[in-house]
C-alpha cells in the first residue's frame, strides 16, 4: 500500500498536499483563536461601512471577481483537482460553471429579492395602518466549509453574504486551504475593501473558535456529527445556525424507465467527485423485474470509466481526498462482504497510482438492514437493493435519518410528481440526479439529520439578512381599543371584536362600528377627565 500523506496542520502552517501524487500544493497560515476573535473583530469594523455600499457597487465587485475566475479558470480548476483529488472536467463543470452562475444571479438579482414589501394587514390596513418589511444585513457571517467541493461552496455563499449587505469571515477546510486562500485573492483582485471578506484557515480547532467568536451567524457544511457539535457551541451565544449536512440520498428506478439513461445517471450520481458529494447516490432501488438487466448496464458502464490523477483531461474518476475518507469506504464495502452482498466490480484500493484511490465499486444484494446502508459512505460505491411495488419504494427511501436529496426515474411522469412529493428530502429530483446544488436559484437544504436552514435561492438569502418590521399608524387623534381604561364596556367591544373584526371579513365587521365608536368615546372622555 502506498504510503498516504495527510494535510498536517502545524501549530502556525497547514501544508496541503495533492491526495492523488502526494505532492505539496502549498502552504498556508494555521490561526489561532485569538486571530479568529481579531478577524472577526475587523468584520465588525469593516461591516459599518460594506453595510451602506450600494447595491451596484457590490454588483460590481462580485461581476469583476466572475471576471477574474474567466480568466485563471484553468489555474483555478488545477488547484481544485490537485488539492482535493477530483478530475479537472468536474472542477469545472461541476465547480466553476455553477458558481459563476450563481454570481451573476445574485449580483444581478439580490437588490429585487431584498426590496422592502408592504404586508397585507387585513383590517387594520382600513383603520390608517401599513405594514413595511425591510431586510437587514445580518453584520458578521462566519462561513465554515468542506473540502468537497471547495470553491463553489464557500464562495457562493461568499457571494449572497456580501451582495446582502454582510461581512464574512471564512474558514475553509484544512484539506483545501489554499483554495480558500484563492477566494480571498479573487475577490481582492476585484477590489473588494479590505477585511469585508477574511479568510482564517485551520481545521476544527480555528472552526471553533469562529463559532464562539460571537458572530451572527454560522452557515456550515459538514458532516452530522460537526453539525452538531457547532449547533450546541454556537447556542451558548445564541449565535443563529445554517446545518447543511450529510446524506443518504436514495435513487429509484422503476421498469418503465429509459434504462440506459438510468443507468448512466446512476453511474453518475455514484461515482462523480469520487462518491464524496453529499448528495452522491448511495442507495439504488430498482424495481425487481427490471434489477438483472440493469445492475448488468450499470456494472458494464462502471467498468469503462477512467480512473486516475484528476489532472489528467480523459480521467472520470479522481482519487479520494484523504486516507481518513478511503478508510471509511473500506470499512463498508467489508461490512457490506460480511451482511451477505456481493461485489459486482471494484471494492478495493486502486494500487496503480501513488494516492488515495478507490475503485468503483458496485455491490448487489444491499438491503437497509446492512450498517453501510444507514450511514453516510461518502466513496465510490453503489450498493443495490430491489422492491416491488410503488409504495415499498417509498417506504425503503425514507427508511433512513438523512433527507437530503432523492431521485425518481420513470417513464410515467405523474408517477414521477406522485412518488416526489412523498419522499422526506430536502430535493427531490424526476428523471435527474445529484446536481441541483449547482442551481444556485432554488432553495438547498435537508430534511431530518441532514440539517436545517437553507443556501441559495430567496431562501438561502432570507437567512442572510434580518427581516424589519416597519408598522406606522397614521390616525394620529384617537386611541387604541385595547389601551387601558378596562370596563364592562371594554370587555363586551374585545367579544364583539373577537367574533366580527377577527373573522376577517369586512361585512361582519361593520356590524362592531358603533361597538367601536362607544369604546373610543370612553376612552377620550376618561382622558379627558
Ligand atoms: P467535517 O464536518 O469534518 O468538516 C467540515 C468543516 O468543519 C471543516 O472546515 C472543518 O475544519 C470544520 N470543523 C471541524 N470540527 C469543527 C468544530 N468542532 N467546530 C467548527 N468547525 C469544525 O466535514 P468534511 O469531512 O469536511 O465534509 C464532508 C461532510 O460534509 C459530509 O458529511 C458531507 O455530506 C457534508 N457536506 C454537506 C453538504 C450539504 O450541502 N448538505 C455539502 C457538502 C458536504
Amino acid at each position: 500500500m502506498s504510503a498516504v500523506i495527510q494535510a498536517p496542520v502545524k501549530e502556525n502552517e497547514i501544508v496541503s498536499y495533492n491526495p492523488a501524487t502526494n505532492e505539496e500544493v502549498g502552504r498556508v497560515k494555521n490561526f489561532s483563536a485569538e486571530e479568529v476573535r481579531q478577524a472577526v473583530e475587523n468584520s465588525r469594523k469593516a461591516f459599518q461601512v460594506w453595510r451602506k455600499t450600494p447595491f451596484a457597487e457590490r454588483r460590481r465587485i462580485v461581476m469583476r471577481a466572475r471576471e477574474v475566475i474567466l480568466a485563471q479558470m484553468d489555474e483555478i480548476a488545477k488547484l481544485i483537482s490537485d488539492e482535493m483529488g477530483k478530475p479537472l472536467a468536474e472542477a469545472m463543470s461541476a465547480e466553476i460553471a455553477p458558481v459563476l452562475d450563481l454570481m451573476q444571479f445574485f449580483a444581478k438579482n439580490t437588490e429585487k429579492m431584498l426590496r422592502p414589501e408592504k404586508r397585507n394587514i387585513g383590517l387594520l390596513g382600513l383603520m390608517g395602518r401599513s405594514s413595511k418589511i425591510i431586510y437587514k444585513p445580518l453584520g458578521v457571517v462566519g462561513i465554515i466549509s468542506p473540502w468537497n467541493f471547495p470553491l463553489s461552496i464557500p464562495l457562493g455563499e461568499v457571494v449572497m453574504a456580501l451582495m446582502a449587505g454582510n461581512t464574512v469571515v471564512l474558514k475553509p477546510s484544512e484539506l483545501t486551504p489554499v483554495i480558500g486562500e484563492k477566494i480571498a485573492e479573487i475577490l481582492e483582485v476585484a477590489r473588494l475593501p479590505k477585511n469585508v471578506l477574511q479568510v482564517v484557515s485551520g481545521d476544527g480547532k480555528t472552526g471553533s473558535a469562529l463559532v464562539d467568536a460571537n458572530v451572527d451567524k454560522i452557515m456550515f457544511t459538514g458532516s452530522v456529527a460537526t453539525g452538531k457539535k457547532v449547533a450546541e457551541r454556537a447556542a451558548k451565544t445564541l449565535t443563529p445556525v445554517v446545518l447543511e449536512l450529510g446524506g443518504k440520498d436514495p435513487m429509484i428506478v422503476f421498469a418503465d424507465s429509459n434504462l440506459d439513461k438510468a443507468s448512466s445517471a446512476a453511474v453518475w450520481g455514484a461515482f462523480t467527485n469520487s462518491g464524496q458529494a453529499c448528495s452522491s447516490v448511495e442507495r439504488l432501488y430498482v424495481q425487481e423485474k427490471i434489477a438483472e438487466k440493469f445492475t448488468r448496464l450499470i456494472v458494464e458502464k462502471t467498468e469503462e470509466l477512467q480512473q486516475g490523477p484528476g489532472s489528467d483531461e480523459d480521467v472520470e474518476i479522481g482519487s479520494m481526498s484523504s486516507e481518513t475518507q478511503i478508510k471509511i469506504v473500506e470499512d463498508h464495502v467489508e461490512e457490506f462482504r460480511k451482511s451477505g452482498a456481493d461485489i459486482l466490480t471494484g471494492g478495493k484500493r486502486n494500487e496503480s497510482f501513488k494516492g488515495v484511490f478507490f475503485s468503483p465499486t458496485v455491490i448487489k444484494g444491499a438491503n437497509n438492514e446492512m450498517r453501510p446502508m444507514r450511514e453516510e459512505t461518502f466513496g465510490p460505491t453503489l450498493p443495490i437493493a430491489t422492491f416491488k411495488t410503488e409504495d415499498e419504494a417509498i417506504d425503503l427511501a425514507n427508511d433512513t435519518d438523512f433527507g437530503l436529496t432523492a431521485s425518481v426515474w420513470t417513464g410515467d411522469l405523474t408517477r414521477g410528481k406522485r412518488v416526489a412529493e412523498k419522499i422526506l428530502a430536502g430535493t427531490v429530483m424526476v428523471n435527474e440526479v445529484l446536481y441541483t446544488h449547482g442551481i444556485g436559484q432554488t432553495p438547498w437544504g435537508g430534511f431530518k439529520d441532514s440539517g436545517y436552514g437553507r443556501t441559495h435561492g430567496k431562501e438561502g438569502l432570507m437567512e442572510l439578512v434580518a427581516p424589519q418590521h416597519i408598522h406606522i399608524n397614521r390616525f394620529l387623534l384617537t386611541p387604541d381599543v385595547w389601551w387601558f381604561g378596562y370596563s364592562k364596556n371594554a370587555v363586551e367591544t374585545f367579544k364583539q371584536m373577537s367574533k366580527t373584526f377577527s373573522s376577517g371579513s369586512v361585512f361582519r365587521t361593520l356590524g362592531f362600528m358603533p361597538q367601536m365608536w362607544k369604546r373610543i368615546k370612553e376612552l377620550t372622555k376618561k382622558k379627558g377627565e
